[in-house]
């Protein structure tokens, strides 16, 4: 790989390592809890002791392993609250991802008091940033582009910087950035600390760790070999705002006696217990916070059958001793692959059959295939169950329900000849207008509708609208692996999925003549390129498999604007992945930009009111020239 074989990272058991164990102040601790972690991932706790010892660290790991707080607390810590000059910069591909880093950072910071963190980001305006800038932030989050125009106007200094972050180096490289990173690393001080988180690293990314950090700690997540306890494993896709009433669902037509649903936050294990109690299961929560008094409480009743479900996080499910759990539901998907066996190892055990069913919401949709590869397991992809059937399903029980209770009846009858008090009761009933008959189906209708069985028509449209938004999303992913995904954050259009597209430095790109820039085209085949990318590359002509659209941006190479900035403002703005994004063709005054025909209106749509280096820009269908 590099000269330095990289040293891998020491071994981490699950629960051997609390976040009070990393060296943290009281009030970052307080927090980490009240964003509701109960102990570090893996790679947190890895990284956190060398960032906080000074060292230059190098991580690697996938997306949703907590990166953010794994830099963003030792950050944190080292941070001189009584100075308001800028100490901490972190580098993000995408606004979006700019965004998302700085409100985890305030979050965790809460506690902290006189700490300022601060987004800046193309498409928003200079003025704004740099009246913040000014008025002194101690904590810069930004997108290189607009980073270096900061740097270039003077009004961001990093005399004092300490910590340099370079998140998703690979995705930053891939969008073109790299000489706008390596401007910005020259600018920073020699002795500020280096930190560089990739989830692949392939040679320029070697290259830059290699001329810019000093004998960098390498951590990688390590990877155990892992043995599958015999478990039927099925996972549903799911939307991040639907995963409570998609659990609902599941639970009514899974046949189950114990069932396990794992969270990864306290605060996820509580409002999701709340959320099961309104809806009539009996559930209980198990995590961190309990005292050992309530927890042998909630434990007794699961044993003893008083409870169905346990809501928990993987710490309090830790070394849980119960023989007949039958189902495990991941609600919220587990770090790793090793707490994922870990936590259906709850199921199936001493010979019994078990189920684990696992949520996957978009974002996620690359962890379960990196599951299954690991693991070797099978896991199904299943449909989630509609109301419809779940109602058919209710409403078959039901009726069961009434014929074992007939026959209980005809069987007592026999015994004591008498006419029991509920006939008595029915015949009451009875006149001239209603008969056996319509007094049953009364019954019948007062019970469907006390027990809410069948769903309202206001319902069953909603999850129609609901299923079809579903399939048209799945349909859009299906062709671009990412897609506009949804709009709620953390949903779709995170969705990278770097183990299964083509991977493309931004540096070694295909360069010709006159400023002609192209991204490698996605596509089913490129899996197996990624890494050795430079070979591939210019053979292949750009956006050739897909019906492309060119645009016509009114900015050029006078205004010094680079194919990074069209990536990143397109990606930014629109929320497609960089890949999307074909040939850019950069002329004096005007630059042509291919993007896929289905997305070009979305595009010019959301560039015509943004801005690209502070410039607002104007977009339009390119006319084809003579
Ligand atoms: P990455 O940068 O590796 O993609 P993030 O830092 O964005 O991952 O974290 C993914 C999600 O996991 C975020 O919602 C974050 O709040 C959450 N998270 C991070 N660390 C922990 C933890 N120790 N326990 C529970 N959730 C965590
Ligand atoms: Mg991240």
């Amino acid at each position: 790989m590099s000269e330095k074989t990289p040293e891998i990272g020491a071994e981490i058991t699950p629960g051997a390592i609390h976040f009070e164990d990393l060296g943290l102040s009281k009030e970052l601790l307080k927090g980490v809890t009240d964003l509701g972690f109960e102990e570090p991932s893996p790679i947190q706790a890895q990284a956190i002791p060398f960032i906080l010892a000074g060292r230059d660290v190098v991580g690697q790991a996938q997306t949703g392993t907590g990166k953010t707080a794994a830099f963003g607390l030792p950050i944190l810590e080292l941070i001189n609250l009584r100075s308001k000059k800028v100490q901490a910069l972190v580098l993000c591909p995408t606004r979006e991802l700019a965004v998302q880093v700085a409100e985890e950072v305030t979050s965790l910071a809460t506690h902290l008091r006189g700490i300022s963190v601060l987004p800046v980001y193309g498409g928003q305006s200079l003025e704004r940033q740099i009246r913040v800038l000014e008025r002194g932030v101690q904590f810069v989050v930004g997108t290189p582009g607009r980073v270096l125009d900061h740097l270039e106007r003077g009004t961001l200094k990093l005399d004092n910087l300490q910590t340099l972050v370079l998140d998703e180096a690979d995705e930053m490289l891939d969008m073109g950035f790299r000489d706008d990173i390596q401007s910005v690393l020259d600018k920073a001080p020699e002795d500020c600390r280096r930190v560089c988180f990739s989830a692949t690293m392939p040679k320029a990314i070697l290259a830059l760790i290699k001329s810019y950090m000093k004998d960098p700690e390498f951590i990688t997540v390590t990877r155990k070999e892992v043995t599958v306890p015999n478990v039927e494993q099925i996972y549903y896709d799911v939307r991040q705002h639907r995963k409570s009433d998609s659990l609902c669902l599941v639970l009514d037509t899974q046949d189950f006696n114990k069932g396990i649903v794992f969270c990864s936050t306290k605060l996820g294990v509580d409002e999701l217990t709340t959320h099961l109690l309104a809806h009539g299961y009996q559930a209980d929560a198990l995590h961190g916070n309990l005292s050992q008094g309530q927890r042998d409480r909630v434990m007794s009743r699961f044993r003893t059958g008083g409870l169905d479900l346990l809501v928990a996080t993987d710490v309090a499910a830790r070394g849980l001793d119960i023989d007949d759990v039958d189902l495990v539901i991941n609600y919220d998907m587990p770090f790793d692959v090793e707490s994922y066996v870990h936590r259906i190892g709850r199921t199936g055990r001493a010979g019994r059959a078990g189920r684990a069913v696992t949520f996957v919401t978009p974002r996620e949709a690359y962890k379960i295939r990196e599951i299954s590869r690991y693991t070797k397991a099978d896991i199904k992809r299943a449909q989630l169950p509609n109301k419809r059937e779940v109602s058919d399903l209710k409403t078959g029980k039901l009726l069961g329900e009434v014929m074992a209770t007939m026959e209980d009846m005809r069987e007592a009858r026999k015994d004591s000849k008498k006419l029991d008090r509920y006939t008595l009761l029915l015949q009451s009933l009875t006149d001239d207008e209603s008969g056996e008959v319509d007094i049953a189906a009364a019954l019948l209708k007062m019970l469907i509708e006390r027990e809410k069985i069948w769903p309202s028509p206001e319902e069953l449209e909603a999850e129609r609208r609901e299923q079809e938004e579903m399939r048209a999303w799945q349909e859009r992913s299906r062709q671009d692996r990412g897609g506009f995904g949804g709009n709620s954050r953390g949903e779709g259009r995170n969705w990278r999925d770097r183990s299964e597209r083509g991977y493309s430095a931004g540096s070694e790109r295909g360069r010709d003549g006159q400023g002609r820039y192209g991204q490698e085209r996605d596509g089913a085949e490129s899996g197996q390129r990624r890494g050795g990318a430079e070979g591939q590359r210019g053979g292949q002509k750009r956006g050739q498999q897909r019906d492309m659209q060119r645009l016509f941006f009114n900015v050029g190479s006078k205004a010094r604007v680079t194919p990074g900035d069209f990536v990143g403002a397109i990606t930014g703005e629109s929320g497609l992945p960089g890949r999307v994004v074909g040939e850019i063709e950069i002329h004096d005054r005007f630059t042509f930009v291919d993007v896929p025909r289905e997305y070009a209106e979305e595009i010019m749509r959301v560039m015509n009111k943004a801005q690209i280096r502070g410039m607002r820009v104007a977009v339009d269908v390119a006319k084809p020239m003579e």
